[in-house]
């Protein structure tokens, strides 16, 4: 991080640290003044800006506790001005924007209402947090003068709700978009099926729903619950309606979201066989996958079984009608092929269409769906295993189990949209495990913000964007999943959005704390593992361990214990010079201060781990 900071030249780390926007923009220049929001100032939009104008007046009214007026683009009094450019400016693309803020008043210029919309996400930005809490402020809101630049390195810039491992309510999803769209994410890709639980309704086949979006209630740590009992009813989950999607989509739509629903075949498919035993190979009747150490039996559908197509064809269908988007996601991933070793009917298939293992059977499957989907007037997208066994041209792929599915798509010819699991999974510790007690790999602010979506092998044409995961196994509450997704999400959308070249560390670590006071303002949660101690162990001369003491967030005193006790700041403090174990300490206890406050938990490490 230092040494970061010292390779850059002072002028441009000053003049960085003074944009507060995430993430960073292309060009942000500071102008003199302010442009003060008073009961005068107008949003003067043409007609075809009416909802982003509508958004924006609906935010500061109800900081101002006057609406301002919406007036036609034509109104030349003090306004925030919302402008389609009449001739298409190429450099700001589809998604683009110019925002100039003057002691006289504000411009808002862009090709698109997308852009519109990004230039007011910035324009919030440049005003209190406080605003976040939507509440009458005191405070008279000035905007400060600037000149921004601004347009996406990306066009997909998503993040993944895994809503099947726990359900979360229309409310909660609606605000996860709303949360997103501020930071200009344009994806949200929403898991709706998998073994515990299918959440979406389908017209033609309410057992779906009716079975498979309810499992039998368990608690505690996800993988080890006891499974159903005979005759134990399922209480635990929830779906839902098509009017529920149709609310939902429109409300992303408002803010420049499209989503990509999920429906995960052919495997992780337990809770479709829970509702038909008869598209699987084994025919087993079991219920909703509710977490059990046992697994979820056999979740693969059946691929030498017509009713499986059949069953795809309709579902698909009424999907591809809920959704606007382009892209249809099928999973793909994860194919548990013993199953279709031992079944009849899909070595059959085999035999039959001349498929010489499983993988082409895969590939077979995820063809057939792909002519599915393609005939539902939507493109195909899956997770890297669709590769397997070859892939219908103009099928798109997400790269998860690290770059390498994505570099292969890519040099196929396919679109790649990158979330390998060591920058982007958000289900993955942000900080030391001992401080979290759950969940198993780690993966801190600072790894996510070293992502790179495009690797040196692939043309990057091909490569789409990026997105963050957020798998649920362990995260069975709303706060829970904010906390995991926030800050890291940030850093994905920094990463997704800006110029690479303006990705500095130290400056988005200061930005993302200012960032926590709109989060905490908007009531969302968020992890504050940036201000955690982290511990690592170095050899000396003489081969003892030694202990380094560090945070991610600059600035923070760490002070230790030996002895068991609780760490506070009258405790030792740690001066940079690595720390010796004495001899007979069980534990090491740290925790961290700035100007008096704790800021970080406090971590407890058994010392035999430590050597
Ligand atoms: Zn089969």
């Amino acid at each position: 991080m230092l040494v970061i900071c010292l390779l850059l030249p002072a002028s441009s780390l000053r003049a960085q640290l003074t944009n507060p926007l995430i993430p960073i923009p292309v060009e942000m220049v500071t102008g003199k003044g302010a442009f003060p929001i008073s009961r005068e100032t107008a949003i003067a939009a043409d007609a075809a800006l009416h909802g982003e104008a509508a958004l924006l007046r609906e935010q500061l009214t109800a900081v101002t506790g006057y609406p301002l007026p919406l007036v036609s683009a034509r109104n030349t009094g003090k306004a925030i001005r919302m402008q389609l450019n009449t001739s298409n400016e190429a450099a700001l693309g589809k998604e683009g924007y110019r925002l100039n803020i003057t002691p006289a008043g504000v411009i808002i210029r862009a090709n698109t209402p997308a852009g519109i919309f990004y230039g007011v996400q910035s324009l919030l930005q440049l005003l209190p947090p406080a605003i976040e809490k939507r509440q009458l402020m005191q405070q008279a809101l000035t905007l400060p003068a600037v000149s921004v630049t601004d347009y996406p390195r990306f066009g997909w810039r998503g993040l993944m709700l895994d809503d099947s491992r726990h359900f979360f309510s229309k409310s909660f999803v609606k605000k996860y978009i709303d949360q997103m769209a501020k930071y200009k994410f344009n994806v949200f890709h929403w898991h709706l099926t998998d073994d515990p639980g299918w959440r979406l309704a389908i017209q033609k086949y309410p057992q779906l729903t009716e079975i498979g979006a309810w499992r039998v209630p368990r608690t505690g740590r996800w993988g080890t619950y006891s499974g159903p009992v005979p005759g134990e009813r399922a209480t635990d989950g929830g779906f839902y309606s098509a009017e529920d999607i149709r609310e939902v989509v429109q409300y992303a739509a408002a803010r420049h979201v499209t989503i990509v629903p999920e429906i995960d075949v052919p495997g992780h498919s337990g809770a479709l066989i829970a509702a038909f035993p008869e598209v699987s190979c084994k025919h087993e009747h079991h219920p909703t996958y509710p977490g059990s150490s046992e697994g979820p039996g056999d979740n693969v559908l059946c691929a030498g079984e017509e009713k499986s197509f059949v069953l795809l064809d309709s579902i698909l269908g009424e999907v591809a009608s809920l959704f606007p988007g382009t892209y249809l996601h099928i999973g793909g991933d994860e194919v548990d092929k013993s199953f279709w070793k031992q079944c009849p009917k899909c070595q059959r298939r085999m035999k039959q269409e001349g498929l010489k293992d499983e993988h082409e059977l895969q590939s077979y499957f995820i063809k057939r769906v792909s002519r599915i989907v393609e005939r539902y007037g939507k493109k195909l997208i899956g997770w890297d295993e669709i590769l397997e066994g070859g892939l219908a041209p103009g099928a798109a792929v997400m790269s998860w189990r690290g770059p390498e599915g994505g570099i292969a798509a890519g040099k196929a010819g396919h679109a790649v949209v990158m979330t390998p699991l060591q920058f982007c999974y958000l289900d993955y510790l942000q900080t030391d495990w001992h401080i979290e007690q759950i969940g198993g790999n780690h993966l801190t602010l600072t790894d996510t913000y070293r992502f790179e979506p495009v690797p040196e092998e692939v043309d990057p044409a091909y490569i789409l964007g990026g997105q963050g995961n957020l798998w649920t196994e362990f995260i069975a509450s709303p706060g829970r999943a904010e906390y995991m997704t926030w800050p890291r999400a940030f850093a994905l959308a920094e990463v997704l959005w800006s110029p690479k070249k303006e990705r500095v560390l130290p400056d988005f670590l200061s930005r993302v704390e200012k960032h926590f006071v709109r989060l905490s303002d908007a009531g969302v949660n968020y992890a504050p593992a940036i201000y955690d101690p982290q511990v690592r162990t170095e050899k000396n001369a003489t081969g003892a361990v030694n202990l380094v003491l560090f945070t991610e967030a600059p600035d923070l005193e760490l002070y230790y214990t030996f002895e068991g006790v609780r760490p506070d700041r009258y405790a030792l403090k740690y001066t940079g010079t690595p720390v010796a174990i004495p001899a007979g300490a069980s534990d090491v206890k740290v925790v961290t201060y700035r100007n008096g406050k704790q800021m970080g938990r406090v971590l407890s490490i058994n010392i035999k781990e430590l050597h």
